[in-house]
């Protein structure tokens, strides 16, 4: 076997989970096909993660977890998995051009923004249409903005970028945010936030650059037209779960269903962190999943090399 233990992804679940193996002295990897942060990346700043009272930023907050991990000896490779497939004992994973073997797999590859689904919206991806205000709200100075959606995420995005624009519309299909009241009341409070109740966006136009959103009423049926530079979406997560699909459970989202342990219905692979079925999805509660699927995994390891 090549390695005791594969964890693919390395957000802070994926970070987490290696730092407990490392530390057990668990021949470890942890595959990671970006760079790692996961979505923390995508985070400006991080409020409510215990221990940082003053915040800290998302890149900061990863690096040190990167940087924990690593001191113990982690191994952290930048490789995309294409297949994971269960043997008689352990797993083999498809890496390009190679081929990697393990006792056990901690699955730790978080979700990414569910797409709005309107007319306009690919085309213009790059060019007005984003998931990310950390990366692309600077391009937006004085700009006039909308941001779509109503959770923690279009609201939290939506404050950060009233630093640059001049007017950001939040456009949510109710009444009311289902972001926690706290982060609502500071959005609300904002004299740069304008939001549109119980409106849905049903087409993105412009010509070389977004230009307008077309909206409508879903309480009335009226339609209006708002001019805006650039359309930021946090309508949701889609779970990245497809290389599990014939080992484990899911929801109907897709999201992976574990024990309370971590653990699938396929001995010796575990699921941790954003891609897991859960009622709350932070960073803290990833760094829980994490320690606890490695501390599983570390028992799973022991009664297979004992065997
Ligand atoms: P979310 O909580 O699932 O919220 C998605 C929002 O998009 C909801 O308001 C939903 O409306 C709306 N929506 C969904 N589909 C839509 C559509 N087709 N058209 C228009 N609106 C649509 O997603 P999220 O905000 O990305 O957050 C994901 C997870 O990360 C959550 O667990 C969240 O708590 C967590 N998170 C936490 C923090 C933090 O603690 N600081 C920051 C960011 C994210 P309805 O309300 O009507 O369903």
């Amino acid at each position: 076997m090549d390695y005791e233990l594969v964890i693919i992804g390395a957000g802070p679940a994926g970070l987490t989970a290696g730092l407990y193996a490392a530390r057990a002295e668990i021949k470890t990897v942890i595959l990671e096909k970006i760079s790692p942060g996961g979505q923390v990346l995508n985070t400006d700043w991080v409020d409510n993660y215990p221990g940082f009272p003053e915040g800290l930023s998302g890149f900061d907050l990863v690096d040190k977890m990167r940087a924990h991990a690593e001191r113990f000896g982690v191994e952290i490779r930048s490789a995309e998995v294409s297949s994971l497939a269960g043997r008689d004992t352990g797993f083999e994973l498809a890496l390009a051009g190679e081929k990697v073997t393990t006792g056990a797999v901690i699955l730790a590859t978080g979700a990414h923004p569910r797409p709005l689904g309107v007319e306009g919206e690919a085309e213009f991806i790059g060019r007005g249409v984003s998931y990310c205000a950390t990366c692309d709200g600077p391009f937006y100075k004085n700009a006039t903005l909308a941001v779509v959606g109503g959770g923690d995420s279009a609201v939290e995005e939506a404050i950060y970028l009233t630093r640059f624009a001049d007017r950001v519309y939040i456009i949510h299909r109710r009444d009311k945010f289902r972001a926690v009241e706290f982060i609502a009341k500071r959005a609300l409070d904002n004299d740069k936030i304008t939001p549109v109740w119980d409106t849905v966006v049903e087409k993105i136009a412009g010509r070389e650059q977004v230009e307008a959103v077309h909206l409508k009423n879903v309480k009335t049926g009226e339609p209006s037209v708002l001019e805006v530079n650039g359309v930021f979406s946090f309508v949701g997560l889609i779970p990245d779960s497809e290389l599990v699909v014939d080992l484990a459970d899911r929801d109907d989202i897709g999201f992976v269903l574990t024990d309370e342990d971590m653990r699938t219905r396929t001995p010796g692979l575990f699921v941790a962190g954003d891609v897991r079925h859960k009622l709350l999805r932070q960073i803290s509660t990833a760094v829980g999943d994490g320690a606890t699927a490695a501390f599983a995994a570390q028992h799973y390891l022991e009664n297979l090399l004992a065997r």
